[in-house]
This record gives C-alpha cells, structure tokens and sequence, in this order.
C-alpha cells in the first residue's frame, strides 16, 4: 500500500532466494524450496492462468515479475520491504527485489477460509492483481476500493479459466457484523477475512451484473487519478466503472451499506 514506487529498475536491487531454492520457468517464473517442488508446479499454473487472463481483461502489458515459493523454515529470509519478517502463511507482493515478486507460502495460513478448491487459486490471483496494479503509479484509496479491485479481479480469472465459486461463495458469511464500507482497520486476522470475502462476494455479484469491462475501467481510472481517493471519490469511481446503473446497484448492495455509527 501507500505510494507505488517508480517502475524503474532500481540500483541495489537484487533478486535473492534463500540458499538452494530451485528456478522453474514459466510466464511468472518460481523460486521455490526443493521439497516444495509440487506446490511450485501447481502454483505456476495459476500463475499463467492469473497473469494471461488480467493481461487480457486490462489490455496491458502483463508486468515482469516473478514468484518465491517459501519454505515455513525460511520464512524470515523471505523478500520483503520491512525489517522484520511477515507472519508466516500469508501471501505478499514485494518490490524489494528485481523483479517485483508474489512471496507465497507452502501452506496457506489457517485464517484463509473458507477452504475450498478455489482458495488458493483466488489468492495467488489476488496477489497477482495488486501485481498489476502497482505495476503503474497508484495513489491511496480507501481500504475497500484498493481490496475490491484484487478481489473482484481474482474472482475475474476464475470465471475466464472456468473454475466454479458457487460453493466457495456459498460458504462465506455474509453478516459478519460490519459492510466493507464500515469496517476499520487495524483489524484481527478473521475480520480480516471476513472483509476480503465481503469483497469477494460483492466482485463475484458485478462481475454477473455487468460483465468484466469495469475491471478494466476502474485500473485504468485509478491509475490517471492524481489526488488521494477519499470515500466519496472512491464511490463514484467505482460507479462510474460499472457503467449505466452502476451507482443504484452499488447502494443497493447489502455489502456496501453503511453501517451504525
Ligand atoms: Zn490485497
């Protein structure tokens, strides 16, 4: 988050994988740790698939970066921007390294629910949305625009690459006590969750409503934004994206309503 930095390829940037990590090629290469060797395959599908279909939907030019799949030992040696290692299970996308990489874990964290075929699937592409994204110059937004994109985009892939989220969606809750207009950071791990699904859900509806042509508008639409997003502007991006009767179907959502004060 914050300001994305230049795409310039940058002095003492280096593209370091912890000692003996393996390189398997592909559209998004993979670092990985040799005993990971089969979650590396399966990834690098999704990869592909991720990197093809938002090429495709945004009609840009898919940004060069690459994947380090880390082992849980070596977690702390991991790619990252700040000082001290992220919690371990929990998918990031760095620009600490040349090129710009997704760090996944070999086990998603238990907080990533619900646990369906299409968790994982939608998190590396998620990842590889934000990926996209900060591939250009971005200026903050709100909390649930700049996670709606990425989630709405993953939920986007699935549907080109024809994988089902009926039974994932099915199985989110859809009341969790707070709407993504409302819920606030800092946050605990499952309300965390809980937002991202919300996100989910609410990406999966317009993506039925209006088709994928507003992922394309609304990258496009923050990436020519200068100012800082505030809420309301954030709003009429969106709305502005979905197209004619984009802004009666976003109030009416259950999601995006504003909760009590
Ligand atoms: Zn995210």
């Amino acid at each position: 988050m914050g300001r994305a930095g230049s795409t310039v390829a940058a002095r003492g940037r280096r593209e370091t994988a912890p000692p003996g990590y393996e390189c398997l090629d592909g559209e998004v290469p993979v670092l990985y740790a040799p005993r990971l060797a089969g979650k590396a395959r399966e990834l690098s599908g999704y990869l592909a698939q991720g990197h093809r279909a938002l090429g495709q939907i945004l009609s840009v030019e898919p940004p060069r970066i690459a994947a380090y799949l880390v082992a849980d030992e070596n977690w702390s040696v991991a790619p990252r921007e700040n000082a001290r290692p992220y919690p371990t299970g929990l998918p990031y996308f760095t620009r600490s390294v040349d090129p710009p990489a997704l760090v996944l874990p070999g086990e998603l964290s238990p907080v990533f629910r619900p646990r369906t075929a299409a968790t994982l699937p939608l998190t590396v592409w998620h990842e590889l949305a934000h990926a996209f994204l900060l591939g250009r110059e971005v200026v903050r937004t709100p909390a649930w625009l700049r996670e709606f994109v990425p989630q709405s985009a993953s939920a986007a892939v699935a549907r080109r690459v024809g994988l089902p989220l009926e039974e994932h969606l099915s199985r989110i809750e859809r009341e969790p006590g707070f709407t993504v207009r409302d819920f606030r950071g800092p946050a605990g791990a499952e309300d965390q969750m809980s937002f991202q699904n919300l996100l989910l859900v609410l990406g999966a509806a317009a993506l039925e409503e209006f088709g994928e042509g507003f992922l394309h508008s609304i990258f496009h639409a923050l990436w020519d934004e200068d100012e800082i997003v505030d809420g309301e502007r954030a709003e009429e991006l969106l709305a502005d994206a979905l197209g004619p009767g984009g802004r009666e179907w976003l109030v009416s959502r259950p999601e995006f309503q504003e909760g009590p004060p």
